[in-house]
């Protein structure tokens, strides 16, 4: 928001907005696409994903429906994967089930970048909430200590937002290898599926590239107030 009181710090944050805006269209059209088209064995998401965690060795994880559209994930601390089509035997709901599904398998394995990542979420929230009140303040006033508070606990949020990249890769490419070696999905499938992880991928790349861009025009605006 701090563009709406400072306007050149939109040039920084253009290039990923622009990616966002791309990210977040191609996801919807590239899942909605390959919602229309069948996997050639007709297993349902739900059932893909317990065919996975199963073959994982994974136990003790539940499978909801959850009403919210691409509102698809896995709760560390409910076990429990959450999908938007579980009854779908589509590529794209078969795809993301399987990625919720790389999610609890990580989970299960103690992957250290998702342990990392929950540990800094109650930062994070906090953080992101209070960067911008703070910051502002400390422009206003000339605040050198507000300024620190702002951009310290803005790089917290930060911090979060960077280490959801490898998790939600590794997530990917457990889902992809894992279609692959159970025969859920055929090759050509697994094309598609990866299409649509890559979308989805792109989502978390353009978030944290906005994120680092209001970092450093926290950093720039900061530096000319001092
Ligand atoms: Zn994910």
């Amino acid at each position: 928001m701090l563009w709406l009181f400072y306007p050149e710090t939109l040039l920084l944050l253009l290039p990923a907005l622009i990616l966002a805006g791309y990210a977040s269209y191609k996801v919807k059209v590239t899942y909605a696409k390959y919602l229309q088209v069948p996997t050639r064995h007709r297993i349902t998401a739900a059932q893909a994903a317990e065919e996975i965690l199963a073959r994982a060795g994974v136990t003790g994880v539940r499978i909801e429906r959850t009403s919210r559209p691409l509102g698809d994930h896995y709760d560390p601390r409910t076990k429990t994967l959450r999908l938007s089509a579980p009854g779908s035997p589509s590529v794209a709901a078969v795809g993301v089930a399987a990625h919720e599904a790389g999610h609890a398998i990580q989970h299960a394995q103690g992957y250290a970048p998702l342990a990392l990542r929950s540990a800094v979420v109650p930062v994070a929230s906090f953080g992101s909430q209070l960067a911008f009140p703070l910051f502002f303040i400390g422009l206003l006033f000339r605040a050198d200590f507000l300024l620190n508070a702002g951009i310290i606990l803005f790089s917290a949020a930060v911090l979060f937002i960077v280490i959801t990249l490898p998790v939600e890769f590794n997530a990917s490419r457990r889902a992809v290898a894992a279609l692959k070696g159970s025969g859920l999905v055929t090759q050509e499938e697994l094309g598609a599926v990866k299409e649509v992880l890559t979308a989805a991928a792109l989502t978390y790349v353009a978030a944290a590239a906005m994120a680092i861009m209001q970092l450093l025009s926290m950093l720039l605006l900061a530096n000319r107030r001092r």
